[in-house]
C-alpha cells in the first residue's frame, strides 16, 4: 500500500481506500446478541491510557483495505448477521461511510464502535448503521483526563444526540479504571446518560493486558458501582473490557 495519509484524519480528497488493521472473522461479543465479523480500522487521534488497540492508532498500522473486507464478506454471505466497524476510530477515515453503505447493500447489518469524536461523519454514516456502541469516557467536564486531548467532550455530546435523534439502536459504554474515574464520576455519567434518554449502558472494567502499561494494574468490580445506577437503564451490564 502506498501514500497512506498520516495524522488525525484520513479524510476526503478522492476515493481513498479504507485502511484496516485486521479482521476478526467471527465474534459474539462485539455486537451483543449478534454473530458478526469485526473490521479494526486504523487511525485514532485520541490517547486514552487504557487503549487496548493502541497499535492501531496510526494509519500506518493498516495491512488490508476495504477490497479485502468486501472480498471476505462475499465468502461469508449467509454465515454472518453483520459487520462491526471498530478500531482505532472508524470515523477517522472518510471512506468508512461509503464502505458501510456498500456492506449494507450486500445485505449485512452494520454495527459501529465509535468514540464520538467525528459527529459530522457520524451523521453521514448513521443511515447505513443498525447499531452503535458509543464510548462515554468521562463526565463531560473531565473528558481530557481520559482522552489526553483537549475539547473532546463537545463532539461526543453532539454524537450522542445524533444517535438518539436518529433512533438507531445503541449502547453507551464507559471503561472504568479507578485512577481515571471515581465512583462519583461513574454516577455523574449514569445520571447524565439516563436524563438524555440512553436506555442501554455498559461499564467495562479496565483490563491491563494489551495496554501500553501506563496505568497501574488495578481494576474495579461490580460492587464498586454505586447503588441505584443500574436501575436508571432498561439494560445495564458490568463487563470486563
Ligand atoms: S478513542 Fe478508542 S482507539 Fe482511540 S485511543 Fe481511545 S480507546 Fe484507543
Amino acid at each position: 500500500m502506498s501514500q497512506r495519509s498520516r495524522g488525525a484524519d484520513h479524510g476526503e480528497g478522492g476515493r481513498r481506500p479504507l485502511l484496516i488493521g485486521g479482521i476478526t472473522p467471527f465474534s459474539t461479543v462485539d455486537w451483543p446478541g449478534r454473530l458478526a465479523c469485526v473490521a479494526f480500522l486504523a487511525g485514532c487521534p485520541w490517547r486514552c491510557p487504557y487503549c487496548q488497540n493502541h497499535l492501531l492508532r496510526s494509519f500506518d498500522a493498516a495491512t488490508q483495505t476495504d477490497e479485502d473486507l468486501l472480498a471476505f464478506l462475499e465468502r461469508r454471505r449467509g454465515l454472518l448477521d453483520g459487520v462491526v466497524l471498530s478500531g482505532g476510530e472508524p470515523l477517522a477515515q472518510a471512506a468508512s461511510v461509503d464502505v458501510a453503505a456498500r456492506v449494507h447493500e450486500m445485505g449485512f447489518d452494520v454495527g459501529l464502535h465509535t468514540c464520538g469524536g467525528y459527529p459530522e461523519r457520524l451523521g453521514q454514516i448513521l443511515p447505513h448503521v443498525d447499531w452503535v456502541g458509543l464510548d462515554i469516557k468521562a463526565p463531560w467536564d473531565a473528558y481530557e483526563r481520559v482522552t489526553r486531548v483537549p475539547e473532546t467532550d463537545e463532539p461526543v455530546r453532539r454524537s450522542l444526540q445524533l444517535v438518539l435523534d436518529a433512533g438507531v439502536a445503541m449502547e453507551a459504554r464507559t471503561t472504568w479504571h479507578p485512577t481515571l474515574l471515581s465512583p462519583a464520576d461513574i454516577a455523574a455519567i449514569a445520571h447524565d446518560l439516563a436524563a438524555r434518554g440512553v436506555r442501554t449502558w455498559a461499564v467495562q472494567a479496565y483490563r491491563h493486558v494489551g495496554t501500553t502499561g501506563e496505568l497501574p494494574n488495578e481494576t474495579v468490580y461490580p460492587s464498586d458501582v454505586p447503588e441505584g445506577l443500574a436501575e436508571l437503564f432498561e439494560t445495564f451490564e458490568f463487563r470486563r473490557a
